[in-house]
């Protein structure tokens, strides 16, 4: 029969991974028997409604077969198996979700790269050629009255040809390498032969798997020997050989707390949630409840996958019933918010036949979900206070997550989030929290102040923020996109308005300064209003600022859309056919030389007045981190004027 390619992407994997990955080789293993779990869940599901299958759940079982004759090792299971299509398609393709991004990996990192990304993309099964000279797969698919045997001695190709299976189900059957003499003392493949070799790989990376795993083990056996002729009975050992299962079976999150150490748990994440690092945290959760009793092991991971702030990426907690998996990813457990919490959920209240649409309204899973979101709030909270090095890790990499539930639901979860976030400080240069913000303001201060711009540097310097930072007041400075909108959805925070530096007043001015202002600023109109008119249409009001010191010139928004929004919008839409246009107000510092300079020019020459105009318009156009519509202008007037 002719030999089918495998495709080319996954050849060059199939290549790297078998010539140069070899350190963690023993990890087939542990994959081939999580495939067979998973083939075993699959059917034991389906045989809850179909008792045509004739297994019962104690039917179910993975066996391991070594022949140290034939050089063999086989992975076997009565699961879901698969058809001459699946196994083609499944076997025959690598990583279908992540190629590219796994490719990459594994080109910049050669032959290092890290062997737990083999899991992520979804290859565990060709990991079966680290040790395997040749894989032969037997596979007999639920319904179906034939088998049929998928053959490979790796990267040339493979064939599918019709077969003989029992029953339904799967026989991964590796012809193991040979040995090989060299540095190191070699490589031995033999090993996987050994009987303790396989009992301790089993124990170490597969005793939580829920289905038996059966191989043959050898034991001990105390034997009477009858009386001899001195009358007293004595005893020997023999050794015989036993099948049995050797998984404790008990899945991870069924163990108590106090048996389990977190790093136990966080190997079960790294491996079954294919996770590059260890998570930040685990939370365990055992409820007992009159509604419903439910085990769970949920992760906050410190990493962000691949994709995740992407359409593709699929949110969602494995959810079990009576040990059953009945979900891959069931998205109702966690709001989104905290869609990037991992984990299980086990509980033998839930209905069997549970789908998707009838889960939503589960009364039952929403009493979970509520409580998970709690212990997940509960737990961030506690890394916050005491390992703020691992929440800022975190933080790095969700927190843009938890930005964006502030404003879903139309800021319906503000209350849950508010004390999770983080801002960068002024004054403590570090990211703070709005407590502590809070906490340490000065006497007399009145609000939360906080700054958007693209970087710490250009905020630091913005100058209507100079009678914030004379006062000695913080400031956060906030440089995410979406922070102003944040801000925004947050409104206050301990009862304390949060106010933008660039939205307009400052709220400093007391009664009688802001009547000085308003008198001054009546006094100069005819001025005012020269300003704007000779700026065409740039800006919707020119007026006297009651918050510039040393700069002559300012920047600020009026209505609804703030400057921020409209270069967040201008970003992510610069081909929109209607810009979003903040109305924007030049403020103009009266005690300022420059205005001195102004005035005197409408007095004596309009056409230089209104040069200074544009002079003051475009520094503070810039100063706000903006574009100036036309550069080269703005050139030419400041070289005029100071020519
Ligand atoms: P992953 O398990 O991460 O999806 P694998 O390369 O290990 O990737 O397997 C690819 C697919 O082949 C699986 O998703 C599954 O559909 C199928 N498969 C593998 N092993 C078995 C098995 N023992 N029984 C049934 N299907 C299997």
């Amino acid at each position: 029969m002719a030999k089918r390619q495998f495709k080319s992407e996954s050849k060059r994997i199939l290549d790297l991974m078998i010539g140069s990955i070899y350190t963690h080789r023993e990890i087939f293993l542990r994959e081939l028997i999580s495939n067979a779990s998973d083939a075993i869940d699959k059917l034991c599901y389906i045989s809850l409604t179909d008792d045509k299958i004739g297994l019962t759940r104690d039917d179910f079982r993975i066996e391991i077969e070594r022949d140290e004759e034939k050089r063999t090792l086989t992975v076997s299971d009565n699961g879901v198996g698969m058809t001459a299509e699946e196994l083609e398609g499944n076997l025959g393709v690598i990583a279908r979700s992540g190629s590219l991004k796994f490719k990459g990996e594994l080109e910049q990192g050669g032959a290092d790269a890290d062997i737990d990304i083999i899991g992520q993309f979804g290859v565990g099964f060709y990991s079966a050629f680290m040790v395997a000279k040749k894989v032969t797969v037997v596979s007999r698919a639920y319904g179906s009255d034939s088998a049929n045997v998928w053959e490979s001695s790796g990267s040339d190709g493979y064939t599918v040809s019709p077969a003989e299976r029992a029953g339904y189900g799967t026989d991964v059957i590796m012809e193991l390498k040979d040995d090989a003499d060299g540095e190191d003392g070699g490589e031995n493949y033999s090993e996987f032969l050994d009987e303790h070799t396989l009992y301790s790989l089993i124990k170490k990376y597969s005793d939580y798997i829920r289905w038996p795993i059966i191989m043959e083990v050898t034991k001990s056996h105390r034997v009477e020997v009858p009386p001899g002729k001195d009358g007293k009975s004595s005893a020997t050992w023999e050794s015989r050989a036993e099948r049995e299962a050797v998984n404790s079976r008990v899945p991870i999150w069924q163990r108590p707390k106090s048996e389990v150490p977190d790093e136990d748990c966080f190997k079960f994440f790294r491996e079954q949630f294919g996770a590059e690092r260890d998570p930040v945290s685990v939370v365990r959760v055992s409820a007992e409840g009159a509604a419903v009793s439910y085990k769970a092991m949920l992760f906050i991971p410190s990493k962000a996958p691949y994709g995740y702030f992407t359409r593709e990426y699929e949110p969602g907690l494995r959810l079990y019933t009576s040990g059953v998996l009945i979900m891959e990813r069931c998205d109702s457990l966690l709001p989104e918010y905290f869609r990037f919490v991992r984990g299980v959920v086990d509980s033998a209240d839930l209905s069997l036949n549970i789908s998707r649409e009838t889960l939503q309204h589960d009364r039952q899973l929403k009493t979970i979900a509520s409580n998970l979101e709690k212990k997940v709030r509960a737990e961030l909270a506690r890394l916050l206070e005491h390992e703020p090095e691992k929440y800022a890790g975190f933080y790095e990499a969700f927190g843009l997550q938890l930005k964006y539930g502030l404003l879903s639901d139309f800021g319906a979860h503000a209350e849950n989030l508010k004390d999770l976030l983080l801002f960068y400080s002024r004054k403590a240069e570090r990211p703070v929290t709005l407590a502590e913000y809070a906490k340490n303001m000065p006497e007399g201060q009145k609000y939360i102040y906080y700054a958007c711009g693209s970087g710490i540097a250009a905020l630091d310097k913005l100058p209507q923020a100079e009678p914030l930072r004379e006062r000695g007041y913080d400031i956060l400075y906030m440089t995410d996109d979406i922070d102003d909108f944040a801000a925004r959805a947050l409104g206050a925070f301990d009862g304390k308005e949060l106010r933008s530096v660039t939205g307009g007043d400052l709220g400093l001015s007391g009664d009688e300064e802001k009547r000085e202002l308003e008198r001054t600023e009546a006094a100069h109109r005819e001025l005012l209003d020269f300003v704007k008119e000779s700026l065409g249409g740039k800006i919707s009001e020119a007026r006297l600022s009651g918050k510039l010191v040393s700069a002559p010139a300012c920047l600020t928004a009026k209505g609804g859309v703030t400057l921020e929004m409209e270069r967040y919008f201008s970003s992510i839409r610069a081909e929109s056919p209607e810009p979003v246009r903040a109305e924007r107000v030049l403020e103009l510092n009266a005690a300022h030389r420059l205005f001195g300079t102004l005035k005197e020019a409408y007095g004596t020459d309009r056409e230089r007045a209104a040069k200074y105009a544009e002079l003051l318009y475009g520094q503070s156009v810039l100063t706000a981190g903006l574009q100036l519509d036309d550069a080269a202008r703005f050139c030419e007037v400041v070289s005029e004027l100071t020519a």
